[in-house]
């Protein structure tokens, strides 16, 4: 805890929110909402000393309150902040050089994607796509000079659960290679990759950390003290860095994560229990359902999942195309994690520049359709979804 004095030895999730990280120190006033630090520079008592801070892309006040209460909700040592979610990315993926290789799963969110097969390697660093719940596949793609695997659990938008704790292992079998998990979907509150072997865990504060759909914001959060040094040196370097307004916005948001997430997890398992009987639907994709092929890792590394997950019906691109028109309460939007519930196809919307070979090689066609369940009244999502099901099938 940032707060001098405080009794608690060990605070739960939620009181950790609340308080972590902040220093009433940082203002002159004993607040007890930490302020908005605005100033880019800082007085130094000497020429070459300071307290501790001198220039605002090094550090702020109102940033190392966010990242000290980011670090302590993962049960993390550090936490680095940057101004977008692949932002975060870019910083990790320049802990390689030239020659190294990554080993990355084969349906990534697209930013990641597209960073990997489209700047990484223009740079000199190889990389490697492969099915993450197929092992003997993952162990084929190790070389020599393989440094970073980076995993995404569950993945989007085919809700694929991979086993982090086999996977860090497996990693650590071939020497020092950093596993990063993208822990986007499921926030701290969900999943604790550092807890399963993980190195880094890469958040898109953007979705459900922040949760309110109005910063674009990500994180690193980590135990190891050299990878620590490391990334700060090129968070300062590469100077990726959030706004104090914003780190004052997802700070905020945080304060409520626990509530939000209990609320979006409940939620979306009562639709997905309930589109599961829906004559029309033909298959519920959601890591809560026993139905669901890794069900079994999802209990061992989860605590439920988010509001996040998609569905495939018996119709084609037509029905898809007037089921999602007709929806009143969910908004046809890309993006997810907020407090509004989103509904989008993928095969048009955020898959659109997978090529068709490979969107039918993952299986994702057009009638598969992706929810982010937010947080209205439960009985409003269902019945719209349930009037919307009933006009693309009359
Ligand atoms: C949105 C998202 C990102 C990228 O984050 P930005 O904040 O948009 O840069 C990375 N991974 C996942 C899983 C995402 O959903």
């Amino acid at each position: 805890m940032g707060d001098q004095g405080f009794l608690v030895q060990k605070p739960g999730f939620a009181t950790t929110a609340i308080r972590a990280g902040h220093d009433p120190s940082y203002c002159t006033s004993e607040a007890v909402v930490t302020p908005i630090v605005t100033s880019t520079t800082f007085k130094q008592p000497a020429p070459g000393e300071y307290k501790r801070f001198k220039y605002g892309r090094s550090g702020n006040p109102t940033r190392n309150t966010l990242e000290q209460c980011l670090a302590a909700l993962d049960g993390a040592k550090h936490a680095l902040t940057f101004s977008s979610g692949l932002g975060a990315t870019t910083t990790i993926a320049s802990l390689l050089s030239q020659g190294d290789h990554i080993i990355a799963s084969d349906d990534l969110y697209g930013g990641t994607d597209r960073l990997f097969r489209a700047v990484m390697t223009r740079l000199g660093i190889e990389v490697t796509f492969t099915d993450f719940t197929n092992m003997e596949l993952v162990k084929s793609a190790f070389k020599k000079n393989t440094k970073l695997m980076w995993l995404e659990t569950p993945t989007n938008p085919l809700l694929k659960v991979v086993d982090i704790a086999a996977l860090s292992r497996l990693a650590k079998s071939h020497g020092d290679v950093i596993v990063v998990v993208d822990n986007t979907f499921l926030t701290s509150y969900l999943q604790r990759p550092l807890d399963f072997g993980a190195d880094i865990i890469m958040y898109s504060l953007t979705k459900y950390m922040n949760g309110h759909s109005d910063v674009i914001m990500g994180a690193a959060v980590l135990n190891d003290d050299e990878l620590n040094t490391r990334l700060r040196f090129l968070q300062n370097s590469l100077g990726i860095v959030p706004s104090p307004m914003d780190c004052y916005l997802v700070n905020r948001s945080l304060k409520t994560l626990a509530l939000r997430m209990e609320q979006h997890k409940k939620s979306a398992l009562t639709i997905a229990q309930w589109l599961e009987k829906h004559p029309k639907i033909t298959e519920v994709l959601h890591p809560g359902l026993p139905t669901h092929p890794q069900h079994e890792i999802a209990k061992k590394q989860m605590t439920g999942h988010s509001g996040t997950f998609s569905f495939r019906h018996s119709g084609g691109l037509k029905e898809s195309k007037i089921f999602l028109s007709s929806l009143q309460v969910f908004i046809l939007a890309e993006s997810l994690g907020g407090y509004e519930s989103l509904a989008e196809l993928p095969t048009l919307m955020t898959h659109a520049s997978l090529s068709p070979e490979r969107l039918e090689l993952l299986g994702i066609t057009d009638s598969l359709i992706r929810l982010s369940v937010g947080l209205e009244d439960i009985d409003d999502l269902i019945k719209d979804l349930d009037q919307a099901l009933k006009l693309a099938f009359e």
